[in-house]
């Protein structure tokens, strides 16, 4: 619906800069701490627009990111969809071979960099066919020469403070974000204006992740990520106060932002605020009087996390989300008549993944195709569907098939649901890992072990594990005479080589025989149970205390 009454994200902004010009943007960044009023942003914004268009770059066109968090990034998550053009963030985390895929898959005409990824980035565009005809703006005040890019600074300097926003269709692409969730190439997740704006508004709903004009909100979840699961606009919606974390904070960086800025809303993966307590338990003293809500997700929130931030006053919000649902689908909210109970049983309900967002609809469904009841025990594959859940991949047909079932999104989540809708993950269909709120294919692993002479069969599979939730460990049978030592170093350094570090198992261990299943597939649940010793891998969790979950 054009004419300016289409769902688009125009209204946010608009709404902002007119009720709270003086509000602050502020942002850690490598050149230091910058503060914007909303009025300054939406000039900024505007002058990005104006240089895109001078770029180029027309409506449908592809704009790509290749930073974490700070204004300037902000700046193009209304500056890019707000002309017609759509932002794809990039995950500067993955692979390289991931990132050529990616860029050339989303025919990305530009592509924003931080200087701290720029070295990442021309290694893996480096002689790169995928790479060819890709402009790079650096984003600081300096050029970046390896990669032939002006200063962001520079490429806004001198374009006018004034746009011209056009009316946008409610189906006009927005947003583009790849997900390695499960096997084979990252599939691109396609979010349209309509999509964006409708997930900002159930955000706000008091089931939601709501926000209010005096918060201070700072999302640790990377802008990279599902657009830092959607913070960015629907505190923008608010009117309230953003805070950026900058380039790879760390728990000392994010007690400063909290104490100094007076955050009053956070959000990350699990291991951010098991960072955090880890400092605050190392003896430094934080001020997290001003925190209120701290929302965790993307991983499962272990039990004694959420204890900690009770006692000093945090509320944690657990939340489950997917990038394909832009990305949030519960919210682990107390139901009102729960609130009366005693604190085991509200404790219990807030470690589940929570309650569907107002907007969704889902439904669990078993092995023989049948729906399961809500008692909490009898457990299927979630199916979801709403307005910010995607209906297709972004090129993927074949992908669509495999994923999609009469409108139902599949999440390759396995979940109870209890009496009063409370689901909770028990297990995912699909074979990765997720370490750290990343993900990690131990289907492109195996590949790649199994290339290695004197491997015959390699299995990789996810062990529980305290501050990284999932860390991968490769199970290896070799052919007779293999020197093992020689083996497990050629491995390592191999896979050093072709992924980032954080991909390589923790443990490389040797077994007569990958267990099977009765179809001849790797049956991972055995070979979890027959020889996931714990002990392999410094930190992981017992099974016995590992989270119910996971
Ligand atoms: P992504 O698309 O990378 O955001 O990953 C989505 C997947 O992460 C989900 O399908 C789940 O498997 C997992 N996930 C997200 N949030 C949670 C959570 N709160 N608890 C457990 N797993 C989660």
């Amino acid at each position: 619906m054009p004419g300016g009454h289409a769902q688009t994200l125009r209204p946010f902004m608009w709404r902002a800069e007119r009720l709270y010009p003086d509000t602050e943007i502020v942002s850690r960044t490598h050149e230091g701490r910058t503060r914007h009023t909303y009025a300054e942003y939406a000039d900024r914004t505007a002058r990005l627009a104006n240089a895109l268009d001078a770029h180029g770059i027309e409506r449908d066109d592809r704009v790509a990111t290749f930073c974490w968090n700070h204004t300037r990034h902000f700046e193009t998550y209304f500056g890019v969809p707000n002309t017609g053009a759509q932002l794809h963030t990039i995950n500067p985390l993955l692979p390289d071979e991931h990132i050529r895929y990616i860029v050339d898959d989303a025919d990305d005409e530009i592509v924003f960099v931080d200087p701290s990824l720029a070295e990442k980035i021309a290694g893996a565009a480096e002689g790169a066919a995928e790479f060819e005809g890709v402009d790079f703006v650096a984003m600081g005040s300096s050029e970046i020469d390896a990669l032939d890019a002006p200063a962001y600074e520079e490429f806004i300097a001198d374009r006018s403070t004034e746009y011209d926003w056009p009316d946008l269709d409610g189906d006009q692409p927005a947003g583009l974000c790849y997900t390695s969730g499960t096997t084979g190439k990252p599939k691109g997740v396609e979010y349209t204006q309509s999509m964006l704006w409708s997930h900002t508004m159930a955000s706000q709903t008091p089931q939601g992740i709501p926000m209010e004009d005096s918060d201070v909100v700072m999302p640790v979840v990377p802008m990279f990520h599902v657009n830092a699961w959607g913070m960015p606009f629907t505190a923008t919606a608010a009117g309230a106060k953003h805070v950026y974390p900058g380039p790879s904070p760390d728990p000392a960086d994010l007690a400063a932002l909290i104490e100094e800025e007076g955050v009053t809303v956070s959000a990350g993966v699990p291991t951010v605020w098991l960072g955090l307590r880890e400092y605050v338990e190392g003896g430094n003293e934080v001020d997290l009087s001003t925190l209120d809500t701290v929302i965790i997700g993307g991983a499962a929130a272990p039990r004694a996390l959420i204890e900690w931030y009770d006692e000093r006053d945090v509320e944690v919000l657990h939340a489950w989300g997917m990038t394909e649902l832009s990305p949030i689908g519960t919210v682990s909210h107390l139901k009102h008549d729960l609130r009366e109970t005693d604190y085991e049983t509200q404790v219990k309900k807030r470690s589940k993944q929570g309650l569907v967002a107002p907007g969704l609809e889902f439904e669990v469904i078993d092995e023989d195709g049948e729906e399961v009841p809500w008692n909490g025990d009898d457990f299927g594959e979630l199916r979801i569907r709403g307005p910010w859940v995607t209906k297709e991949y972004f090129k993927r047909p074949e992908a669509n098939e495999a994923e999609f079932v009469d409108g139902w999104l599949k999440t390759g989540d396995v979940v109870t649901v209890d009496e009063d809708g409370y689901i909770q993950l028990v297990d995912r269909t699909k074979d990765v890992i997720k370490s750290g709120g990343e993900w990690i294919s131990s289907v492109e692993l195996e590949n790649a072990i199994i290339a290695y002479d004197g491997v015959s069969e390699a299995a990789v599979v996810g062990v529980s594990h305290e501050r990284w939730q999932e860390r991968p460990v490769a199970f290896v049978v070799v052919t007779d005479g293999v020197d093992r030592e020689e083996l497990v170093e050629r491995i390592e350094t191999g896979l050093r080589e072709e992924y980032p570090e954080w991909w390589v198992p923790d443990a490389v261990e040797f077994i007569d025989e990958v267990p099977k299943t009765a179809t001849g597939k790797f049956s991972k649940k055995d070979l979890r149970e027959q020889h996931g010793d714990q002990s392999l891998v410094e930190g992981a969790v017992p099974e016995a205390d590992a989270p119910e979950e996971e």
